[in-house]
């Protein structure tokens, strides 16, 4: 490698970095570098062997690595370099990348214009302080997926999975395929964590049966786990004494949510929002670092990859137009403000002049389900600017609420917009 300037780096080879790099290719940067701690490029979509990515991007119902090809393909026939097996140890505000692999060493790298596209990580069960003996069996669905689908090895035979994300749904169906027994799913929470299709297409399809307030007591077994104990909980989350039943099993796999990978960021100084866990963007998803952009499941946890995809995309273009110097800077903000039952909304701010030309997407999630149909309404002093219904709203399914161009005249000004998720 002799090239240790570029006009923009990309962090991450999943869909939001592939993206990323796409774009900011095809929006004039001439110098482009993707660092992949992988020995391949395409991120977690590699493990994903099932069907459901791209119905929004391509009308295509693609498994997971057929998806990831199709921009892997591009970043190849744009000239897009890539460094893999390589490890991005720290980076700084002036965007200085320190990388590691087994060639170069150590090795620094300037980048006009970053990228963060991390992705997440699952969370362990030292993070959930799951009682219990420390027997192996304990794994996440995550660490499961990779075994089953790319390494070729089954992590047991009859599986309890706690947490009704969608890794986890997922995985109950592919176990079942490969000859396992799941015996349950147990979830914390009184509804579910991941998308209805899932729970539909992946349990119910294959009776596996679903507790909502339901968790693991505590984990019993020596060497390997030979059962679990299951319990109910109330509506504080606290176990109902009496509920308990013991589940003989030999794995348990926790599905039981995602954490932006942000360590990166942090050292770069980017601002984290602490609902998120993920960088405050704008709707280029800039940082608050200049220059620094982020794309994909660091920035917010999505339910879509496809929505992945258009982060990347919007990242890249951002990045290759502050790296020419042409990312016009605004005098004027709108920040956007999470209302009645919104946890959080995605981009944090967004520039209005920008909104005259483009359209804006807000992504959210709703803080407690609503099984009724909602409006799903955006409000600027005092006034309606824009609102859609909704048959019902879920905590995990994302709601995305565009802003088209011709609701600009909402915004000659700085200001806030707030949005509101409430029964019709
Ligand atoms: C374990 C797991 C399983 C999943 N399974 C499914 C599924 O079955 N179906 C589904 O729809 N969605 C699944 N998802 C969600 C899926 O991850 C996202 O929708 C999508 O892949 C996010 O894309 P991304 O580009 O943001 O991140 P990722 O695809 O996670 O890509 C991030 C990339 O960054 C690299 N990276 C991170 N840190 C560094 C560093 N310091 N230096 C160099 N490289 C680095 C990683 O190696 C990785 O390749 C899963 C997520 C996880 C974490």
């Amino acid at each position: 490698m002799t090239n240790l300037h570029y006009d923009v780096v990309v962090v991450g080879s999943g869909p939001g970095g592939l993206a990323a790099a796409i774009s900011a290719r095809q929006n004039g940067a001439e110098k482009v570098l993707i660092i992949e701690r992988d020995i391949e490029l395409g991120g977690i979509l590699l493990q994903c062997i099932h069907n459901g990515f791209g119905v929004e991007v391509f009308k295509e119902d693609l498994p997971g690595p057929s998806y990831a090809q199709r921009f892997i393909q591009q970043v190849h026939d744009l000239k897009i370099d890539t460094l893999l097996d390589s490890m991005v140890l720290e980076t700084t505000p002036d965007r200085r990348l320190f990388i590691t692999n087994r060639k170069l060493g150590i090795r620094e790298i300037k980048a006009g214009a970053l990228v963060f596209a991390m992705g997440c990580r699952e969370r362990t069960r030292a993070q959930i302080r799951l009682p219990g003996s420390r027997p192996a069996g304990v794994y996440t669905a995550g660490t499961a997926q990779r075994w089953v689908n790319v390494e070729g090895y089954m992590p047991g035979k009859r599986f309890v999975i706690l947490g009704s994300g969608d890794i986890g749904m997922i995985m109950a169906r592919r176990l079942t395929f490969e000859g396992a027994k799941v015996e349950r799913v147990l979830e914390i929470m009184p509804y579910l964590s991941g998308l209805t299709r899932n729970y539909v297409q992946c349990l119910q399809d294959f009776d596996i049966p679903l507790q909502l307030n339901h968790t693991v007591k505590r984990i019993i077994g020596n060497n390997r786990v030979e059962a679990i104990e299951a319990a109910a909980v109330d509506e504080q989350r606290r176990i109902i004494p009496g509920s308990e039943e013991i589940i003989p099993c030999d794995t348990l796999l926790l599905s039981v949510g995602l954490i932006p990978e942000n360590e990166l960021s942090r050292q770069a100084g980017v601002r984290i929002d602490p609902v998120t866990a993920g960088a405050f963007v704008d709707s280029r998803f800039h940082t608050s670092v200049p220059g620094i952009f982020s794309a994909g499941n660091v920035v917010h946890v999505y339910d879509l990859v496809d929505w992945v995809t258009q982060a990347g995309l919007a990242a890249g273009k951002g990045a290759a137009l502050f790296a020419q110097g042409k990312l016009a800077v605004s005098d004027k903000v709108v920040r956007t403000q999470a209302g009645e039952n919104v946890r959080y909304i995605v981009p944090h701010t967004f520039d209005p002049n920008l909104l005259a030309e483009e359209a804006i997407p807000l992504q959210m999630r709703v803080k407690q389900p609503i099984e009724a149909p909602v409006w799903v309404e955006a409000v600027c002093n005092g006034k309606s600017v824009t609102r859609k219904a909704l048959p019902y709203a879920r905590p995990g399914e994302m709601v995305t609420l565009n802003l088209k161009p011709d609701v600009v005249d909402s915004f000659r000004e700085s200001g806030t917009l707030t949005v509101n998720i409430t029964e019709r």
